[in-house]
């Protein structure tokens, strides 16, 4: 299996490659030339997730692991996620489920992609004997997840940039208490966008990057794509591979785009429906074609406040026939603040996606009525899937709305909506005790550099 940047002026890259490095050279993110189909989607239903992960990543790492090393690798992965169904289905409502990813080590969805890319990083380096320094960017759950899977794993350094101040006490609290030598929390003066932008001019300055060894463990790393296509395939074999819709809590665009590439592999999803709060950039460039950059305003689902969506660009890349010189151009436009869509494109993309863009209030008053109607407590993420799940639903057509975190996260919102502060699971007991280790940073990225070479410890 290939892979190519979505900018086309980027080597083409085998699996192994294409995880280390995150970001293309060129800027752009890596790709598969094509997307592999997966067979027996009528045989899964029953199989345990590890079985159906192995089935549905193996035809996308090539030579990279042997099966062997990839079986070990998502045995280890998933033996942290505390459900025996790993993405249990839970019903809300006739025709309505939610996908709980929240049953692994810190809470959020990403545990599912993190756990999995540590384990396989250290297959890949321990071969190679390569030490290298992973830089990522987070609204709070990437950064919790990273340093959760990567703490103690021989030859990486982690740097993990957060939004100060723009994060929950508890998301902040996952990063800043590990104490393993080879975890660092930094606290950046200014938003999301700004970490993510800082992050990209770090793999863009070549010296730098080569020699730290610098590697991604955002979205933007198509491993962690791969691992998320494995939830959207168990849940389509429980309700029996029937058509049907599922609806994302969308910020950057890594978990939705996994949900295409699962429809590409044949799984039977209709409608892919992107959910976002009141930052909408990505309801405003589907609805109307004009993909521009606003101001962040922070919302109760922080880990969706972003204005500039990653992983859009493979979305983008798909639309536009795979004409990168096309995306290159339009990534350009994007530094001077948005880009207007093609026509053609703009339907392509109006074929994969529906988008929908719920506020404050109704995210709160979504939070109520699912508790009334059903017991369950939903993050303020989840809230947002599941009410815009509730304005898309068809009579006929199974729903499935990914709940990307644990309640307990978002204790703030939940006790806004509902009055009461949901207690975390017992495995994280102790995270109001524990000392905190966190360095502030200026939103600059030659003192970025100097902090992180001084800080490496290999
Ligand atoms: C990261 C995250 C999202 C957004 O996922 P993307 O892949 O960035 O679109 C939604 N909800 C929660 C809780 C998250 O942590």
């Amino acid at each position: 299996m290939r892979y190519v940047s979505t900018r086309g002026k980027a080597p083409v890259l085998d699996f192994e490659q294409a995880m280390l490095s995150g970001l293309a050279r060129d800027g752009g993110l890596y790709l598969p030339e094509t997307v592999p189909a997966l067979s027996g989607l009528n045989d899964l239903d029953g199989l345990p997730y590890e079985e159906v992960a192995f089935r549905v990543i193996r035809p996308f790492t090539g030579d990279s692991f042997t099966d062997v090393e990839l079986r070990g690798a998502i045995e280890r992965a998933y033996a942290r996620i505390e459900h025996a169904a790993k993405a249990p289905l839970h019903q809300l409502a006739p025709g309505h489920h939610l996908l709980e990813l929240f049953h692994g080590p810190t809470l959020a969805f990403k545990d599912f992609a993190m756990q999995l890319i540590a384990q396989l990083f250290e297959i890949a380096l321990k071969r190679s004997g390569q030490r290298i320094t992973i830089v990522g960017a987070t609204s709070g759950d990437t950064g919790s997840a990273a340093i959760e899977a990567f703490r103690g794993i021989d030859n990486v350094d982690v740097f993990i940039m957060f939004p100060h101040g723009r994060v929950s006490e508890v998301q902040r609290r996952q990063m800043t208490t590990p104490d393993a030598a080879n975890v660092h929390a930094l606290a950046l003066d200014g938003h999301f966008d700004d970490c993510q932008a800082r992050l990209k001019d770090l793999f863009n300055d070549h010296d730098f990057r080569d020699g730290v060894g610098l590697a991604g463990i955002n979205s933007i790393n198509w491993a962690r794509v791969v691992a998320q296509i494995v939830y959207y395939v168990t849940a389509a074999a429980s309700l029996g591979m029937r058509d049907t819709d599922f609806c994302v809590p969308t910020g950057n665009f890594g978990d939705i785009f996994a949900g295409s590439m699962a429809r590409a592999m044949g799984a039977p999803i209709r409608r892919l429906i992107v959910a976002t709060n009141q930052n909408d950039i990505l309801h405003r460039a589907l609805s109307t074609g004009e993909y521009r950059v606003g101001e962040v305003a922070p919302s109760m689902s922080p880990s969706m406040d972003i204005q500039v969506s990653s992983n859009f660009e493979r979305a983008l890349y798909l639309a536009y026939g795979g004409e990168a010189g096309a995306i290159a151009q339009l990534m350009e436009e994007l530094r001077s603040g948005g880009f207007t869509v093609s026509q053609g494109a703009l339907q392509a993309l109006r074929a994969q996606y529906v988008s929908g863009r719920v506020g404050e209030e109704e995210t709160l008053a979504t939070i109520r009525t699912i508790r009334a109607e059903t017991g369950q407590i939903l993050c303020p993420h989840s809230a947002v899937g599941v009410a815009v799940a509730r304005h898309h639903a068809e009579p006929g057509v199974p729903m499935v709305t990914l709940a990307t975190a644990h309640p307990a996260k978002f204790p703030d919102a939940v006790e806004k909506a509902v009055g009461i502060r949901p207690a975390l699971p017992p495995h994280m007991a102790g995270l109001f005790d524990l000392p905190e280790r966190v360095t502030r940073v200026e939103n600059d990225t030659a003192a970025l550099e100097a902090l992180i070479l001084e800080r490496r410890t290999i």
